[in-house]
């Protein structure tokens, strides 16, 4: 088998004109399936937290595996999408162009979401689907993508999450489902497949989601393993559930409703059925069994919504990583078995962290609070009238860092700098705002030694991004209840990354390291170039086929 030489030494280089063969003798067998892994909220430091709980999945992926124990992203808004499409290109929101899970659109007046394609039909299983979604807004291609045309890769990728299949996917793939808004299926749309995908609609019609109906979420621990209390401060459990185990999925009547599906996708069976779903796609599409490796991406957004509810200081959340480690173990053996033991390739990392729910925080006596986008936009609004005159200015204030002026208002303001300092002024004097950066000083700051400023570069597109951006201080937070993340402070940006397979040394690595990374990685792993990432290929945890092997040239790893 041929595979595209890619220069460890070098990174994710353009290859030029090096192409060698598979490097005759080399240890490894090479990589059948890669395997991506995104885990919705998880926080770098549950890893030293919940890894005591941990006996199958997250442990074997720890102790077989490459942890780096000190990555983290390094720009402003920490949110879904713009990580998944971070993790999948390799590269930073102003490159990839996903700067929020949505933004205002400036040319229509509208908020868009960052996979809305107007172009597109949406195609349910079993279920009326909703919205028409694609990568359309995604400017760079992703691994999978790469995997496709360089190496003729089937690519799988689900999620609960719209946001998080389509960017672990990018343009194309062979299964790239997620949960309708309805909740009450799965679904894709004409971007990836005309029709429903067959294997697809095998596995959902004989899996339905209400076989979890009536289903009960018991502490899976011992009592004592527990770090925190149960029933926390401000927790926000769904509806149907109070805040203390056990919580039974049971709805608000008699059979499988709205209720129901709410407290399924904050539950340990939605992550476990996602396990299930693409075992079963593995099977039946036979990836990993055919010539050159295939894509099996998976976003686990169940912790994530959990998360929003009940915070990172909960038994709930803890819970749940432990069911996650049988579910992802469940899964690994299942790989064994279909695709070969070592045979594949496995990255686990996050989309972004947490803040601790601000009332729990300001009781352990630590700062906190939370910010109300409307407040802030009046205030702003009025402080605008007050130095530039009459009219309206603000269009919208998202609740994620964004401040959008009116067509012509910030330019208008701009023209007498005394009158935007004194706005600028007065929204940083508002609880929780940290810094306030104007898209003139962010336009050229991705080199900056301000880490702030650069945070907030690395976030920003001209065309979606706000006139404003906002950076808030730790502990603050714009969810009205429960708590969220999409800051640049530490504990939003701060992710783990490992990965496990045939050239992976397993340990510890303190280095630094951003998802950025991994895609580069795994392009060296896999034989192919990801010629647009930013990242770097984490060389550290690879070893590398001697020099001799390879025609005199630098030596492909696989
Ligand atoms: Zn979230």
């Amino acid at each position: 088998m041929l595979a595209l030489a890619v220069d460890l030494a070098g990174g994710a280089a353009p290859l030029g004109h090096r192409v060698a063969g598979q490097a005759e003798g080399s240890a490894s067998p090479p990589v059948k399936l890669v395997v991506v892994l995104i885990v919705d909220q998880m926080r770098a430091d549950y890893v030293d937290r919940f890894r005591g709980d941990w006996t199958r999945g997250l442990k074997r992926l720890l102790d077989q595996g490459a942890w780096f124990s000190r990555a983290a992203y390094p720009y402003l808004n920490t949110v879904t999408c713009a990580g998944h499409a971070t993790v999948s290109t390799g590269a930073f929101p102003r490159t990839h162009g996903i700067v929020q899970n949505g933004w205002y659109d400036r040319e229509t007046g509208r908020q868009v979401t960052c996979t809305e394609d107007p172009n597109v039909q949406p195609i349910g299983y079993g279920v009326r689907p909703v919205g028409g979604d694609s990568s359309r807004w995604l400017l760079l291609p992703t691994f999978a993508d790469e995997m496709r045309t360089q190496r003729g890769a089937r690519v799988v990728t689900l999620s609960l999450k719209s946001r998080s299949a389509i960017m672990l996917a990018g343009r194309a793939g062979d299964a790239v489902t997620w949960l309708s808004a309805s909740l009450d299926g799965w679904q894709t749309s004409s971007a990836f497949s005309p029709a429903p995908v067959a294997a697809v609609q095998q596995f959902v019609s004989a899996f339905p989601i209400a076989a979890d109906y009536g289903k009960t979420w018991a502490p899976l621990l011992p009592a004592s393993r527990y770090l925190d209390p149960d029933a926390g401060e401000n927790e926000d459990p769904p509806r149907g559930w109070a805040a203390s185990f056990p919580h039974v999925l049971k709805g608000a009547g008699n059979s499988p409703d709205d209720v129901f599906r709410a407290q399924w996708e904050q539950s340990p069976f939605a992550d476990a059925y996602l396990g299930r779903f693409a075992a079963a796609l593995v099977e039946s599409l036979q990836l990993g069994r055919h010539e050159g490796p295939d894509v099996l991406g998976i976003g686990f957004s169940s912790p994530d919504i959990l998360g929003h509810s009940f915070g990172p200081r909960s038994r709930e959340v803890q819970d749940m990583y432990a069911h996650l480690d049988d579910t992802i173990g469940t899964l690994l053996d299942r790989l064994d078995v279909l695709v070969g033991r070592n045979q594949y390739v496995v990255a686990l990392t996050s989309d972004h962290g947490v803040a601790t729910i601000p009332e729990q925080l300001r009781r352990s006596g630590q700062k906190g609070g939370r910010v109300s986008a409307a407040t802030l936009r009046d205030t702003l609004e009025r402080a605008a009238q007050a130095a530039g005159g009459p009219g309206t200015y603000i269009a919208r204030v998202g609740a994620a860092n964004e401040v959008y002026f009116e067509p012509g208002m910030y330019d208008r303001l701009r023209a007498r700098p005394a009158a935007l300092n004194v706005v600028i002024k007065q929204l940083e004097a508002q609880p929780g705002i940290a810094r306030v950066f104007r898209r003139e000083e962010v336009r050229d700051a991705a080199a900056s030694h301000d880490v702030l400023l650069r945070a907030a570069a690395l976030s920003y597109v001209p065309q979606r991004s706000g006139d404003l951006l906002l950076a808030m201080e730790p502990g603050w937070t714009f969810a009205g209840i429960g708590t969220t993340h999409g800051s640049a402070n530490l504990y939003d940006q701060q992710v783990p990354i490992i990965l496990m397979g045939p050239n992976v040394k397993a340990g510890e690595y303190r280095e630094a390291a951003t998802p950025a990374d991994i895609a580069p990685t795994l392009a060296a792993l896999s034989g192919i170039a990801m010629p647009r990432a930013e990242g770097h290929v984490l060389r550290s945890a690879l070893t590398t086929a001697p020099r001799s092997q390879s025609h005199g040239q630098s030596s492909p790893t696989p």
